[in-house]
């Protein structure tokens, strides 16, 4: 039985319903703060709290769980510069329950989710995983933190782990049954995509006074599909090679926001207003992954590597979603 913690959340949902579609048997755990109940309708779900030993043992006691996707976790910059307790404890706390849990049922296998927000200001384009690890947020650094500690516990051979430190997730699964949903929403696909559907008057664009061709950041875009596919096989080559190992996920093309202000208005026929703004705290001009090790090791190449299918997958279920709330 495959755990996997988060699974209401919007990558998390998508590996459920990938893995259900693969035929393997999966239960979720959720405390639904962020994640949706209605993106794992009609599975086994434990509802809890990871920063609650005893939830986590309902989930131990009554499933026989031999592997481990970890993807509960709060996942916004800004918050955690304004709330650092509730990172540290809610991703670094419930973290160590879960491997505690782990240790004491002997589930050896652990995919962890972990983001580029680990490397900070990037010495080099593109960010190998041997790069300087310095987080310019509180949320980066919760990711860091337990990238760590998973590793400390593997060198004492107590589990095995892949951490796989994501790009910039974005895009819908393949049938636009499930997509992204953030409340509130912070990411910029989804809030150019919900000004073009009009839920939104004009786009802000936090600065173009960036060191790039248009002044605006420049980020890795990827399917949210590929990063699943990547979750797949990580765990597969855990498993077989029992070895640890952490890789970049990302499409190692970037694009700057205007760029991707472009090609929404391109894929949606739509005009999406923009206003520029000042910087938004804690950016990096510019994080493009080199994805060479995923593809060496794991065999993983992105399939959706088009900006354009990215945008047009998450449109087809934005618009969905817009029009039917009552999921
Ligand atoms: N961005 C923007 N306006 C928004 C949201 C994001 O200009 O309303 C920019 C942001 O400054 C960053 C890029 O879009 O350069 C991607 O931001 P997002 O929050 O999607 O992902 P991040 O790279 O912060 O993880």
């Amino acid at each position: 039985m495959i755990l996997v913690t988060g699974g209401g959340g919007y990558i998390g949902s998508h590996l459920v319903k990938k893995l259900k579609e693969d035929g393997k048997e999966v239960v979720v755990f959720d405390n639904f703060e962020r994640g949706h109940k209605w993106a794992v309708k009609d599975l086994d779900v434990v509802e809890g709290d990871l920063r609650n030993k005893e939830d986590i043992k309902k989930v131990f006691n009554n499933y026989n769980i031999d592997e481990v996707y970890h993807f509960a976790a709060y996942s916004l910059v800004g918050e955690s510069m304004e709330n650092p307790m509730k990172y540290f404890k809610g991703n670094v706390c419930g973290t160590l329950n879960l491997i505690e849990a782990m240790i004491e049922y002997n589930v050896r296998y652990i995919v962890f989710s972990s983001s580029a927000a680990v490397y900070g200001n990037p010495e080099k384009i593109p960010i190998t995983e041997d790069q300087p690890k310095n987080p310019t947020s509180v949320y980066g650094q919760s990711k860091l933190m337990i990238e760590e500690i998973l590793e400390w516990f593997s060198r004492l051979n107590k589990i095995r782990y892949v951490a796989l430190r994501y790009f910039n997730a974005a895009g819908a699964y393949y049938d636009g049954s499930i997509g992204e949903a953030h409340d509130p929403e912070t990411h910029l696909i989804p809030i150019v995509l919900q000004t073009a559907v009009g839920k939104r008057e004009k786009v802000f664009i936090y600065g173009n006074d960036y060191p790039t061709k248009d002044g605006t950041p420049v980020r890795d875009y990827i399917h949210v599909m590929d990063l699943i596919d990547a979750h797949i096989k990580a765990m597969e080559w855990m498993k077989s090679e029992d070895e640890s190992e952490v890789f970049n996920l990302g499409n190692g093309k970037g694009f700057t926001v205007l760029e991707v202000l472009e090609t929404a208005k391109k894929v949606t026929s739509k005009d999406i207003d923009f206003e520029i703004t000042s910087r938004r705290p804690g950016d990096p001009a510019v994080l493009v992954a080199s994805c060479e090790r995923a593809k060496k090791v794991l065999g993983w190449t992105p399939k959706s590597s088009d900006l354009e299918k990215i945008i047009l997958d998450a449109w087809r279920w934005h618009k969905k979603f817009e029009q039917h709330k009552n999921f």
